[in-house]
Formats: structure tokens, sequence, C-alpha cells
């Protein structure tokens, strides 16, 4: 694990300021405040009550680890200052396993400092199913050392040390990580920039981190540290190396133990693995990080993705164009791409006559070039121009992974060029497109997400109420009219507006977006695109941009991981290995290879010397849908015995009959039967 997390290292790091509202609990003024309790009963208390002294009273099981104060997370032993909302966080929540993970990678700083006590600490986020904490050591962390952090903490979590919250001004602060040896927290303390900081104790160990945190160790039971790995101060590559111990832990041993078997799972599916055992794709370091190579086989299965994708688009009224992979820099700089997105771009090429030239980022200016090349009545609208457009992306070389992060890639892209009122049908079909694809490539987990602006935030966002509100309130029709459930995700949707996201889980219950809609405003206001309407006014169309398989690569990435490298039939690259029980049935093998090839299928024959049982187990590790048995019992009857890829017999039969058989369950996966 690690790698693919690590753009969410700053989640829950411990280095935000503490609000205004919980400073200073000198006061000792015996009046009343007014506190709204979950479910909405309000209740008098005495100022400066703690919460965990409503709590026990209040709550209904044993699960809260922490509670929110007007929305905001905060500690159970926290006092209660002024008229507030208070609502319970349960451990069994995304926020209440956040504050549990956090907590366990304290418990494993702790648990680190006390074995290894020259060690510093620098910081510790939690990830998605789990933590890490970075530690400044000289030498590196064993397996055997791993155990015996694990083991100390364990001992630490069974003393149920009391954790205690206190706040401090930051230069004293400053002092007592100073005084402790601890340079990076100075380094982190320096870079806030509020006055008061707060620190969290459990026993004699101490962190500075805003919290919230479990009332005691003791609530942590289920964790597992699953392993170390290099990791630059602050993710540059021009600082030294620290180590990065990551773990998980859970509510229960139960959890993590289904967590443990998951994650076995999904290391026997992963891409990386199962592309290379079963020749799709490589990555050379010839070549370059992030590019990845497309053999053979691999080849033939994304050919087969792109056939099938654009034979649908263009039965829907797409219309497929090819665009260059570069342009001058200036029609990057109009779509604000530029601007944006630069971190992810390459860098310029510049020649002599000041021409400016960029890889493309995305496809989405070329296609608007096409658009303006001609005027369009309303009549002409909408115009969907689809491409397999090939991009490029720079990221940085810690995230590359196999064929899911890349640097080069082919997006299945499209962009409708459509009237206002043409949003909802459109964004209805796209959604109806994406159901279709999905059905045909077997994939029933997923969900839709509608992405949303932060209202808050105009920077990220384009300023813009009314354009977000419109925009908004259409993707929310076309969602009712297919009739599909969804969840709202502010501050998730793209720069320029709102998206319908559909995400698809892997194994780990992980949802990963492939498929998008988003609607935009902006684009046609930088390019100032046109349309001569009814009235003969000229006016802006809306672009939709929208991918459906995602990138060829991303979608090879999911396909491998979601049947475990089993693809269905009408996708695999060999779907029928014929294998001969002895040399004297390659005659009439060869003739039934030739009769399967010209029937349009994808088949080998094996012809080496080997034995039955090796030939068909190759073709089974191969993970073929079909192998094909002859002996001279099958030459006699003019038949086949086929067996299926997880070890059924079939009866022997006809080929004819067998061909109308994989035509059947070819139809079948793409619901066609
Ligand atoms: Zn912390
Ligand atoms: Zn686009």
């Amino acid at each position: 694990m690690g790698e693919r997390f690590l753009d969410t290292e700053e989640v829950g790091s411990s280095i935000l300021p503490v609000p205004t509202i919980f400073r200073s609990s000198s006061r000792s003024m015996i009046d009343n405040i007014q506190v709204i309790l979950p479910g909405g009963k309000p209740v008098e208390v005495r100022r400066g009550s703690r919460i965990d002294e409503l709590a026990s009273a209040q709550r209904a099981d044993g699960a809260v680890i922490a509670a929110k104060i007007d929305g905001r997370p905060v500690d159970l032993n926290r006092p209660l200052e002024n008229d507030c909302s208070l609502e319970w966080i349960s451990i069994e929540t995304p926020e209440g396993l956040d504050v549990l993970r956090h907590s366990t990678a304290h418990l494993m700083a702790q648990a680190v400092q006390s074995l290894f006590p020259r060690t510093q600490v620098t910081i510790g986020p939690t990830i998605e199913d789990g933590f890490y904490y970075d530690f400044k050591r000289d030498q590196a962390f064993t397996t055997e050392e791993l155990e015996k952090i694990e083991h100390r903490m364990e001992e630490i979590a069974k003393s149920n040390l009391k954790v205690t919250r206190e706040e401090m001004p930051k230069s004293q602060a400053i002092e007592l990580f100073r005084r402790m040896g601890e340079g990076y927290k100075v380094a982190i303390l320096e870079d806030i920039l509020e006055d008061t900081v707060s620190l969290y104790r459990q026993g004699d160990w101490v962190d500075l981190c805003r919290g919230p945190h479990v009332p005691s160790t003791g609530v942590i039971k289920a964790f597992k540290l699953t392993g170390v790995a290099g990791a630059y101060w602050r993710g540059n590559e021009k600082n030294e190396m620290l180590q990065r111990i990551y773990g998980t832990s859970w509510p229960t041993r139960q959890a993590l133990k289904e967590h443990l078997r998951l994650v076995e799972e999904a290391k026997k599916r992963d891409h990386r693995k199962l592309g290379q055992e079963l020749g799709l794709f490589m990555i050379s370091d010839s070549i370059g990080p992030g590019l990845p190579v497309w053999l053979p086989k691999g080849a033939l299965v994304r050919s087969i993705l792109e056939r099938y994708i654009v034979d649908i688009e263009r039965s829907l009224g797409y219309q497929h164009v090819n665009t260059p992979q570069l342009a001058r820099v200036d029609l990057y700089k109009r779509s604000g791409h530029w601007d944006h997105f630069k971190d992810n771009m390459y860098p310029l090429m510049a020649f002599e006559n000041k021409e400016e030239l960029v890889l493309r980022p995305m496809n989405c200016p070329h296609h608007i070039i096409i658009y303006k090349h001609e005027l369009h009545s309303y009549r002409d609208l909408p115009i969907r121009l689809a491409e397999l457009g090939t991009m490029y992306r720079y990221e940085r070389s810690g995230v590359l992974s196999g064929l899911s992060r890349v640097r080069a890639m082919t997006l299945n892209d499209a962009h409708i060029f459509c009237l206002p009122e043409q949003i909802q049908s459109e964004a209805v079909g796209v959604l109806r497109l994406i159901q279709r694809v999905y059905r045909d490539f077997g994939f029933k987990d997923y969900w839709y997400r509608l992405s949303l602006r932060n209202p808050q935030d105009k920077v990220n966002f384009v300023d813009n109420d009314a354009m977000w509100d419109t925009a908004e309130s259409y993707l929310r029709q076309a969602l009712a009219e297919v009739g599909v459930q969804y969840k709202e995700a502010p501050g998730e949707a793209a720069y320029y507006g709102p998206k319908i996201d559909v995400q698809l889980n892997d194994v780990l219950g992980h949802g990963e977006t492939l498929s998008t809609v988003q609607l935009d405003f902006y684009l046609p206001e930088r390019f100032e695109l046109e349309y001569v309407d009814k009235d003969g006014q000229y006016k802006r169309p809306v672009m939709i941009h929208r991918g459906v398989i995602s990138t060829m690569e991303r979608m090879m990435a999911f396909l491998i991981e979601h049947h475990a490298g089993n693809f269905p039939l009408w996708l695999a690259p060999v779907q029928i290995k014929i294998v001969t029980v002895t040399d004297q049935q390659l005659d009439y093998a060869r003739g039934i290879l030739k009769q399967l090839k010209d029937g349009g299928f994808r088949v080998e024959l094996d012809e080496r010397n080997e034995k039955l049982g090796y030939k068909i187990r190759e073709a089974q590790l191969a993970k073929i849908p079909y192998a094909v048995v002859i002996g001279d019992k099958e030459v006699q009857a003019e038949k086949v015995a086929p067996r299926r890829r997880g070890g059924e017999n079939l009866p022997p039969m006809a080929l004819t009959e067998f061909v109308e058989k994989l035509k059947s369950e070819i139809l079948e996966e793409r619901g066609e039967a």
C-alpha cells in the first residue's frame, strides 16, 4: 500500500491551529449555557461542563469516541464554554475511524520512541483504511522491530493511559520540543501562524496535535503495522529521507481480520502483478516511468475496448475526430489550463522562431477549435465530438503505479456542445450509456456522486453563483430522470462546473471514479463559442465533457483487478486454446483452429509435444476461457471436448454446436441475449 495514497498525506496532519472558540478555559464564572443535544433536545448546563459528563448520561452505546461542537470535531473531555449544538462521533463512521486511526498513529509513535529513544517524530496522518507516522532514525526499521513496536503498542493500549489535551503559547511549545530534541516538530511549529497551539499527552509521551483523540489508549483494540517505506521530509526529494511506518486500525478484531483478508485478495488481483504474468503490459526503464508499453495481448484487449466504445458512440450520434497531441501554449493559456493545471503539464518546447508548444494535458481545447471552425445554427446542436485522445500529465514519480497512475494516457473522451435546454437529455443519454457499458463489462458494484462546488471557495471554483445553481439543478434532474440514487460531494466539482462521477468499488470497497459527466459554462465563454438561435441572435452553447470507459490505461487496470485476470469471453485476448492428447491429432486440430479463426474467434493451438495435463494447466494459468481437448475419440466422432476456465468439462460436441455456445455466451455477457 502507500504510494497511491501519497496525495492524501495532508489529511489529518497535526499542524492546524486551534479554533478561537476553544481557547482560554480559565474563566470560572458560574453561569449556564444552552446545549442542543444530538437529536435536537436543548438542555441547560453549567458553563465549563465537560462533554463526557453529558455523554455518559446521553449516549446510547459505547461506540462514541469523540464529539462535535457546532460541527467541529473535539475530544470527549472538552469543556463546553458557550451555547452550542453537540453531536457524537461514532467509531463506526468515517470520522470516528479517522479519530481512532490517528490515535493509533500516536500510540505507535509513543511505542517507537520508548523502544528507540533517539528517534525523532515528524508527522502522522491518517490515510484510507489506516495511518502512518514518519520517523527520523539512522538505522532502518526491520521486520522484527515492527513486531516489537506492535507488541509495545499492545502493552500501552492495555494500560489504558488517559489522553489529555493542553494548550500553550507557540513559543513555549517550541521551547518544549527543542529541549526534547524534536527538531522536526520545532520546524512544524515555526510554520504555524497562530499564537496558541494544542498538545496531546498520554503517559510520558507528548505530541503537537489539533486532535481530536480517543479518551484513553484502551479504546484502541485492533491494529496491525503493515509496512515501512522511505519518505522525504515534507515530500521534497531534496530533503532528508525519513522512515514511514504504515498501519491499519479497526474498531474490532473481527473487522481487522476481514480487512487483512481483503488486502490479501487485492494483492492477488493487483493489475501490476497479473499484467506481467498474463503478458499484457510492461513499464520499461529505458522508455521511462509512468509510460506503459502495451504488449501484444494487452494491445489486443485495448483494441477490442476501443472498437467497442467507438461503435456504440457512433450509433448514438457521436462524431469521432483525431487531433494532435500537442498544441501552441496559447491554446492552453486561453483555456485556463496553463494557469490552473501547469504543475501537471510538461515544460514548454520553445523554438528559435519563438514558437512555443506543449504536450496536451486534456483534449477539450482541440475539440473547441473544431466547434469554432464552422458557424453553427441551433438546428445543428447537439454536436457530439469524440476522440480516443492521447494526452500527457506530469505525475511525481512517487505516485506512479502500473496502469492506474501514469504520465501518458488515452482517454475515451467526448465533448457535447448543446443548447441549454438540451443539457438534461444529453446528461441522461450519457448516464444511460454508462449503465449499458457497465453491464457489458460485468460491473455491478458502483454508485453515483454528484460533485458540487464549495460555495465559500471562490478561488478553486469559478465565481458565478447563478451559473453553478443552474448547472447543478440540471444534473439533479438528469439523475432523477434516470432514477438512480446518488451522494452529494461538496467541493469535489471541477473548476468550471459541477459533475456526476460514477464510482466503482474495488475489492477493498474503495470508490474509484471511472466515468464522468461534467457541465461547463466556462470554456464556451473563454473561447467565445456561439450558435445562431431561432431569433437570429448569437448565443453561447453549453459544453459537456464526458468520459465513459475512462482512459484505456485505467480501464485496463480496473478490468484486470475486477475480474482477477479472468476476462469475460468477449474481452479475453485469447478465447480458446486447442490442446491435443498426442501429436496424432494435430492435423484435425489445425482444421478446428482454422474454422474457429474464420468464425472470428481469438484462438491458439498448442503444438508442443507436452503432456496433456501440462498444456491444460498452462491454458488455465493464462486464464483462457476455454481449452478445447482433442484426442482420438474426438477425431473419430468429429467432435471437440471443451473445458471451461474453472475446470468444468463439457460433453464432447460438434464444432458447430460449440461455436453456437460461444456466440450465445458472448451475447449474454453483453446483455444482448
Ligand atoms: Zn496527532
Ligand atoms: Zn474536456
